[in-house]
Formats: C-alpha cells, structure tokens, sequence
C-alpha cells in the first residue's frame, strides 16, 4: 500500500499528496510580524518568481527566508481577511468567496516550498523553523475558521446560492466553503469557540508530543546484538551498516538493528536466529508503551479530546465528524466494506498461516508461528512457490528505461502527453530533475521535479506535492514534484530497481498527473484537493499499468543485453505478487479497525486503557490473530493518533476499490486507447473537487464501484469453501 497526504488551509492551501508510510506532514501558519521594507528587496518570497508558471528561484533561496516570509504572509492574510469580514458592501460571491480564494498569496508560495523541502532536504534549521511554526498554526486558522463576521458573510450567500446565477463549479465552491466553516465551530456560542479553541490547542501540543516520543522511542529501543554469527542470514552490506550503527552510539565492536515504520520488521525475513527475530519483533511491538517515552496516556487523551470537539460540533463521535465529508460518508459504509471482505480475507490468512506451520515443521521447527516468524518462513515458502531472485529481476529494470520508456511512454499512448527535460530551470538538489510537460496537441501543461533517489535529510516513503497549483482565477499552472527514495548506484553504474519501485514509480506520476491536468478555475478546488478516500485512487490506478503487456515490452529489458525479460520470469514476477496478500490485507484492516473503534468513542466515554482497549477493539471483530498483528498498535500509529488520518485510514483501501474497478473496466474497454485515456482524464483528473467525487465515478464508470475487482487485484480466493 502507498499512502497519500493532503493537507488543506484556509486561504493557503498546500496539496501535499504524500505516499509514504509516514505521518502526514502538517502545514504551519502562525501570527504576524512586522517588516522591514528592505527585506522586500532581498526576499525572493516577497514577490512570484518569474521563471516559467512561477517555478521557485532556487538559485535565490536561503534558509534565512522562510520564517519572514512566512510570518509577513501569516499577517497579509490576516489582513485581507478581515479586509473581506469587514467590507460594507453585502456579500457577494465575488467580494467574499473569490476574494478569499485570492488572498494569502505570499503564506502559499512560501509555504509550499518550505514544506517540501523539509521533507525532501532536512536541515537542523528547517527542523527549528518548524518547531517554531507547529504550535501557532491552531490559533491561526481558529483565527480565520471563528471569525463571526465572515461567516456570516459565507452563510448569507450559501443560503441564496440557488438564486445568484452561479455555475456548478462555484456553487461547489460556496458549498465547500460553508461545509468548511461549520465543521470548524463556526455556529457554536462564544463559549463553545472557547472550549474549541481550548481543546484545539490542548490537541496541537500532544500530537506534537506524541510524534516527539516515537521519534525518540524510536531511537531508544533499537536491538544491541554482540555477535555477527547472531546475524546469520543479512547481507555484508546490512552487516556493515549495523556495525557502523553500533560504532555511532558508542556500541564499538557490537551491531546495532534499528526499528523501522510498522510492526512488522523487513529484516525479519532473513534473520536465522529466532531469537533475535523475537527481539526485534517484540521491540518495535511494544514501542511507546512504557518509560520516558510512554505514548499510553496521550493517545488515551487525544483520543477523548477528538470525542469532545466532536460532541461540540453535534456529533456522536469523532468518527461520524471526520468520515461525513469523505467519500464513505459515514462509519457504517466503512465498518461495512471491511465486515464483507473480512471472511474472504481470513481464509486467506488461514491458509497462508498452514503453508507456513508446515514450513517450519519440514524445516525442524516444533513451534507453532509467532509473529516474528511469519515473514522468515513466508519467504521459503515464497522461494518454494516462484522462485523469484529479486537479482535476476533488478537487471530488466534500469531507472531511466523504466522512467521514460515505461511510465512516460504509457502516458504518452494513453494520455497523448510528453516529458521534455528542461534543465535551465534551478533546482533544490543536482539529483532533481525538471521537466515540461506537452498535452497532445503541443500545448504546454506544466512543470514536473523528478526527485528520485534516497538521500541524507529525505524523509523515508515516496510522494507528490506541488509548488504552484493549478486555477484559473490566479492565471496559474501546475508546478507537481514526485519524491521517492530509490538507492542511487554509484557514479558510472546503472541504476537498477525492484518491481515494487517501478509500481511505485508509476503511482506517484499518477498523482503526479492528478496535480497536472487540473482544469479548474478555483485554487482550493484543484487537482488533488479531493476526500482522502478518493485521492489514491488516481495513482493506484496508474500502477497496474506497469505490468500491461504492450507497457511492459517498451521497458523491461535487460540493462546488458537489452534482451526483453523473459515471459516465464515475468508470469512468476506477477504471480509472486499476490502471495501473502491475506496477511498484508489482514493486517492493514486490522488497523483501521482499530483507527475506527478509538474514534467512536463518544464525550461521555472515560478515559480508556490503552493495551485493554486495542485487545477489546480487535477480538470484537474477530482479527485478534496473535500471528497477524496489526500494521500499527496505537501508541506508534502516527496515521491514526499523531498525523491527519484520524478515522480515515480506511481510506487506502476505498481508493484501492475504485482504482480496481476502474482499471478493470478500461481493459474491458479496449484498454491502453487514448479514447479510454481521454474518457477517464476528463471525467476524474481534470476535474479535482469541482463535484462530488461518487458523481465523478460514475460520470466516469456507469455505475458504483464493486469490491470484486479488488479482490482479484490482491490475488485473494474469491470463494471462502
Ligand atoms: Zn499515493
């Protein structure tokens, strides 16, 4: 699965469409600071750059920039806003809605960039100038979302919206932004905009605390092990990086393992030793839940807090707030999407977990499975099954065949466009790429960063931003980036990548264009400003394309020989896919049950136990199988209780549906036709939020989505007998 972030603000939106298994980045905005009038001079922020569709001036970018601009942005917004709040002339469309969508120009175009490098070029002083920001940002958009006087304004024209002569695509507008108003407390007393304000402050400081903790946790329980023959089964080059690891922390002589993102650890797969395989395991599990870094207490508290504004707001729970403006609507679709394919996917997981319990007989194991031997026996049985030597497979996947003669020229057959390099254009780093991007008929649609490669101060993960999104009030084109961290070869070697990077090389163009074909007039509705329950959908889409025959035979060759890859390994590559695919699903739904059940607690609830709760929360629904724990446990499920993807982290799998169903149905169309390419573009990418995305599919589809198609797509057995 890959993930998607999308963080949205009043007046400054940042689109951050971010895949990565990370907690969603969070925007800052805070409080106003006078300037001098010379920094206008020097700033580079203080104006729109003036390179093609307002790419931003690298060349004239410095660290020392940001927090000025962002805070003389902050106070021009505010400004503005009250300049709309206060105007006596009667609220119009035009003087409140379309002067909103115009304001804050500066706090975007900093805002933006300073986001994204963050998360692509880390630096000591960015990590300050964020801790700096991050508490302020409640208070200021509470600053904008209370403000009586405009909504009043909003409210007046929302509620004569029928008799203003607006087009659909306004009258969305005026619609998303009452929707926005009032969920944020717009209609509550004076007293109740208090306790808001109050609990909304209360949550930014322990959200905060919490992703402080996991981080340092993190760091804390990473597994000693004295000796290298305790290492059996890595790599020299693992070896060498745990030694290395050790020496850094002042472990000289010993190895040192580090706990990566979910609770299953990738390097349980070939660790021999069991009992460093239950070390490890039982490390990143138990993450958070005792010590200095005890992350029981504040999900405890944030999860109450997030049932309290719900109560406020006029909801039963959390869950009934957060998922009504999505896609599913309400808790029960979502419970219910996961109650039909839950038999389906148990049996799956019951299977899988025989195959496995004999594994470990044939091999002399008199043990049943334990979590920490899933993937170790998963991978003999996988060997026994395909025989897959991700090696041999790596040599028919060089980086840029896949880039331009895979992802590029399917987009090309498909949506008629083309990539030109344009390396006049600054960048952040000399691995970063940019491009121009021409539609069919040569005109030219917008610019795209390719920053590909892993580096020192990348967040781990792969995603999609933009710089400039697209609308045509602003007269503004698209500027996407799509980020991933694919291990660079060393200088005069190719660059050769794993079938699970080409998929994801393909997804991230996918949102890619979702940000570049954009074809709307108002900013806040563009591109992938979408649920998130929708937004996967495009880029999931776009990955089942790398394995399209007549896709595939235009790249995949080897990177020696050039001799395509061979048709038998590639049916093996293919079928190996869908293997574990039960304990995968099993483990993602039980997490996002779990993201469900915290999140239907009501106000009146008590303060809950963190361990008795997760026990509770998975036996109800029958996914308390100790061998297939959860993607995440609470106290390090930073989707769930730290990031933006409170009660919606179902939303994977429901993008998953759509994009599914909709491939499925595009081949049954005839496939990779630029009729198809062009019925689906402009019926879903073009589009953004102008409409309601279900009216959206159809328009596209003919009809709802079905599960069906998912099912097959993970290689689950349809039949449970
Ligand atoms: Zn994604």
């Amino acid at each position: 699965m890959k993930k998607t972030i999308l963080a949205s603000l009043i007046g400054a939106t940042l689109a951050i469409t971010g895949c990565s298994e990370q907690a969603p980045t969070q925007t800052s905005e805070t409080a106003p600071a006078a300037e001098s009038a010379t920094m206008a001079v020097e700033n580079p922020f203080f104006q729109a750059s003036s390179l093609q569709y307002q790419a931003p001036d690298f060349r004239l970018i410095r660290d020392e920039h940001f927090l000025p601009a962002i805070e003389r942005g902050m106070a021009e917004q505010l400004a503005e806003i009250e300049a709309i709040a206060n105007n006596p002339e009667a609220p119009t469309f035009e003087n409140t809605l379309v002067a909103m969508e115009r304001s804050g120009a500066l706090l975007t175009r900093v805002s933006r960039v300073f986001s994204n490098l963050t998360g692509t070029d880390s630096n000591e002083k960015r990590r300050e100038i964020q801790s700096e920001l991050a508490p302020k940002s409640a208070a200021h958009s509470d600053n904008i979302n209370l403000n009586a006087d405009l909504f009043a304004r909003i409210e007046t024209i929302y509620n004569d919206r029928e008799n203003l002569g607006l087009n659909d695509e306004q009258k969305r507008l005026v619609e998303v932004y009452y929707q926005r108003f009032v969920r944020a407390g717009a209609q509550l007393t004076d007293n109740q905009k208090e306790q808001i304000r109050a609990l909304n402050e209360e949550h930014s400081r322990l959200r905060n605390q919490f992703a402080q903790n996991l981080l340092a946790e993190t760091r804390n329980i990473a597994v000693v092990v004295d000796t290298v023959e305790e290492l059996d089964g890595l790599s020299r080059s693992q070896i060498q990086a745990a030694a290395n690891a050790a020496a850094d922390r002042g472990h000289e002589g010993k190895y040192l393992l580090s706990i990566t993102n979910t609770t299953r650890q990738p390097i349980l797969t070939s660790l021999n030793n069991r009992e460093v395989r239950q070390r490890v395991w039982e490390a990143s599990a138990n993450r958070a839940q005792s010590g200095d870094y005890d992350n029981r207490p504040i999900s405890a508290r944030l999860a109450q807090i997030r049932a309290e504004r719900a109560a406020l707001l006029g909801y039963d729970s959390w869950a009934d707030y957060n998922v009504e403006p999505q896609m599913a609507q309400t808790p029960e679709a979502v419970f219910e999407l996961f109650g039909t394919m839950l038999p389906t996917v148990i049996a799956n997981v019951e299977a899988e977990q025989a195959a496995i319990q004999e594994m470990i007989e044939r091999r002399g194991g008199d043990y049943e499975v334990q979590p920490w031997d899933w993937e170790y026996y998963a991978e003999f049985v996988r060997q026994e099954l395909y025989d897959i030597d991700e090696a041999e497979v790596r040599e028919y996947f060089e980086f840029n065949r896949v880039l331009h003669d895979g992802v590029f020229y399917q987009m090309n057959r498909f949506y008629g466009i083309t990539f030109e390099p344009r390396p006049d254009l600054p960048t952040y780093h000399e691995d970063v790429e940019v491009y121009e991007v021409f539609d069919a008929d040569g005109t030219s649609l917008a610019i795209f960063y390719a920053d590909y490669f892993a580096r020192e101060g990348k967040r781990g993960g792969a995603w999609m931003s933009s710089f400039v999104g697209q609308s045509h009030l602003l007269g503004t084109k698209p500027v996407v980036v799509n980020v991933m961290n694919i291990p660079k070869a060393p200088e005069g070697e190719p660059t050769l990548v794993s079938y699970d990077h080409v998929t994801t090389i393909f997804h991230e163009l996918g949102h890619g264009i979702h940000g570049m074909f954009s074809n709307v007039t108002y900013p806040t509705l563009a591109g992938t400003a979408v649920s998130r329950d929708f937004v996967e959908f495009p880029s999931t889409f776009e990955e089942d394309w790398a394995a399209h025959p007549e896709v595939i035979a235009n790249y995949a060759n080897h990177y020696e020989t050039g001799e395509p890859i061979p048709d038998e390994l590639l049916e093996r590559l293919i079928q190996s896919r869908s293997f574990n695919q039960g304990f995968d699903t099993l483990e993602y739904i039980s997490a996002s049950l779990l993201d469900m059940e915290w999140h239907s607690l009501t106000a009146d609830d008590e303060l809950q136990d963190v361990n008795e709760f997760e026990a509770a929360a998975l036996a109800k629904y029958g996914v308390d199988i100790p061998a297939v724990p959860p993607r995440y446990k609470t106290t390090f499920f930073s989707h769930s209780m730290g990031g933006g993807y409170s009660a919606s982290y179902y939303a994977y799998m429901w993008s998953e549906i759509l994009a599914a169903d909709a491939f499925a149905y595009v081949q049954s169309q005839g496939g990779l036709t630029r009729e198809n390419g062009n019925h689906y573009r402009s019926n879903i990418l073009e589009v953004g939020n102008t409409r309601p995305t279900m009216e959206s599919y159809i328009q596209f589809r003919g009809q709802e989505p079905t599960t069906d198609a998912l099912l097959i797509r993970r290689g689950l057995q349809l039949s449970v007998d």
